[in-house]
């Protein structure tokens, strides 16, 4: 009787395993056709420096727009490109697109703005990544100090030695390095000196977590080892007024989030920035 039970169960969920397995399959089947038709979109959510209210530069997001009018969550589809591979294609788009950014945002009159792209582990796998974004940033004639790298802890502890390796040789080129999310990876503070870094994003986790009894414990602690180790840091997730004052109160001079602007397509970009300049 109990091996019946665990038979059913395993066929249970092994069907269910099975539909999920098509499903995300089908999904891929359909990311792969509507990149391959640039149906993919690139948005921008500004980065302000909190002494200006000025916008420094923004971090450029995947869209993945559906026939229904919405979008796909990049929660979803990214971690499929990954491991499909497709995100080395993708990423390597995204990075064009970045570039031609720079320069459209140039020729607007909107100087020295920098466009910061998320990289994924199995861009760094290809051994022709750092020559290809040298080569990009050469074939638009973007200042490489104007593009900058997110990079996650996950991307660093997978393979250390490699990244590190890529992110020096990208870093002495003059191309900006970030650490993504940081404090909710596994921790990658042995690695933190060896990295090539100009800015740590404080996750936004901890930002959601400042009104909580104790809440201000991490987020202050990674903000004051980022001004220990000379770098940048920048608050991701900035909802309430609130939240921008106290991590500017412990000393973190940049901010991401709602409460400045969402992720938006260029056209609308470019009315905030004029505005902003104004
Ligand atoms: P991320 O790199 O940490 O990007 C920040 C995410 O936080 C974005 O979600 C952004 O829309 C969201 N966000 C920004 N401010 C706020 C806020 O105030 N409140 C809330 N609730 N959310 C905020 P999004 O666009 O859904 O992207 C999710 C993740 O997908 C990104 O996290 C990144 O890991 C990945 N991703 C997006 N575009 C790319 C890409 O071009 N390449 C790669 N490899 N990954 C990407
Ligand atoms: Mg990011
Ligand atoms: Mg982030
Ligand atoms: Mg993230």
């Amino acid at each position: 009787r109990a091996k019946k039970n665990l038979s059913q169960n395993y066929e249970f969920y092994s069907s269910e395993m099975e539909e999920q397995m098509a499903g995300r399959l089908a999904l891929l089947r359909t990311l792969r056709q509507d990149f391959s038709q640039d149906k993919l979109q690139l948005w921008y959510q500004p980065q302000i420096a909190l002494d200006t209210n000025k916008v420094i530069g923004m971090e450029a997001l995947l869209r993945w727009p559906t026939e229904q009018g919405g979008f796909i969550s990049p929660a979803v589809f990214i971690p499929l490109a990954e491991y499909s591979g497709l995100i080395v294609e993708i990423g390597a788009w995204v990075i064009q697109q970045a570039c031609q950014q720079i320069k459209l945002l140039q020729s607007h009159g909107l100087m020295d703005l920098r466009i910061a792209v998320n990289v994924s582990m199995p861009q760094f796998r290809n051994p022709l990544f750092v020559q290809s974004v040298i080569d990009c940033i050469e074939r638009f004639g973007v200042a490489p100090e104007l593009l900058e790298l997110e990079i996650t802890e996950s991307v660093v502890m997978d393979e250390p030695k490699m990244v590190i390796d890529a992110l020096n040789r990208l870093k002495s080129y003059g191309i900006k390095v970030a650490i993504d999310d940081f404090g909710i990876g596994f921790s990658s503070l042995s690695y933190l000196q060896q990295l090539p870094l100009d800015r740590i994003k404080v996750d936004r986790a901890f930002i959601r977590d400042l009104a909580e009894p104790n809440g201000t414990v991490i987020a202050e602690t990674i903000i004051n080892l980022g001004k220990k180790l000379g770098l940048a840091t920048i608050a991701e997730g900035i909802e309430t007024v609130e939240q921008a004052e106290v991590v500017r109160a412990m000393g973190c001079e940049e901010v991401q989030g709602f409460l400045y602007a969402k992720p938006m397509p260029t056209a609308a970009l470019l009315e905030f920035l004029r505005a902003n300049k104004a």
